[in-house]
């Protein structure tokens, strides 16, 4: 054969998915700053790659692709980062959560230097913070924000009236009294709905809205991205149920 044409590229960026095929090689779903990365570590589960390919881990990869394959091979990774509190069952499935988020929000190729950092951000933030549920909640907003697919919060997304303060239980966004079929939202809520985009994270943060009112926000949320997004496939068991009774756990 003649000389075989091998496209290298150096990238860093962290693990928002990972595969294992039957053949033990792994499929991963970088983001870095320059978009989305899907690579396969062949024979990953056996070689030395399986470990640092793990969810969440900020890897440096050195990739190849020849002109015949779509999918770019992962050669060498280098574990540059990692947060092992991500592992804590308080914490992981927000960071799963937001995983499946990032990856259902870009596009491979697409550049977004902001995305990765505020991805990069909200997993900080579920693994050190005390309230990694507000964190989630509020980085999915500014992530949405960031993608563009901002809920209408300025007219009831049925009929156009303005000011709607209701639950819209189809598309996730609001709805005017004479639309609405669930109770109104309460004030804390409708003020986070209202301003979560706008708002710096930090601001965002420092107003957390009471355990008791997250679920609704949380089926909002899911049915917004179920309509306007798609493809996030583990909302069903991720998002907290609201029937479990808040403080159960303690
Ligand atoms: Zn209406």
């Amino acid at each position: 054969m003649g000389a075989v044409k091998y496209r290298t590229a150096n990238r860093s960026g962290i693990v928002i998915r990972r595969r294992v095929l039957p053949s033990g090689d792994i499929i991963v779903t970088l983001l870095t700053p320059q978009g989305k990365l899907k690579a396969i570590a062949r024979g990953g589960v056996r070689g030395p790659l399986a470990s640092r390919l793990n969810l969440f881990h900020h890897v440096g990869v050195q990739t190849y692709q020849t002109p015949q394959s779509d999918l770019a091979t992962v050669r060498q990774a280098v574990l540059e980062g990692a947060l092992p509190t991500l592992a804590e069952p308080e914490r992981h499935p927000f960071a799963h959560l937001m995983a499946e988020f990032a990856d259902a929000l870009f596009q491979e190729g697409e550049f977004s230097e902001q995305a990765f950092d505020l991805f990069a951000a909200a997993l900080r933030g579920v693994a050190r913070q005390s309230d990694p549920e507000w964190v989630a909640l509020v980085m999915s907003y500014k992530l949405l924000g960031l993608a563009g697919i901002v809920p209408q919060t300025a007219r009831c997304a049925r009929c156009g009236a303005p000011d709607p303060e209701y639950p819209d239980p189809v598309g996730g966004q609001m709805l005017c009294a004479a639309c609405a079929s669930l109770p109104v939202y309460p004030p804390q809520s409708l003020d986070f709905l209202r301003g979560v985009v706008r708002r710096t994270v930090r601001a965002n943060m420092d107003a957390p809205v009471p355990l008791s009112e997250r679920p609704a926000l949380w089926r909002a949320l899911e049915r917004f991205v179920t309509v306007q997004v798609g493809g996030v496939h583990s909302w069903r068991q991720l998002v907290p149920s609201e029937l479990e009774p808040a403080g159960a756990a303690g």
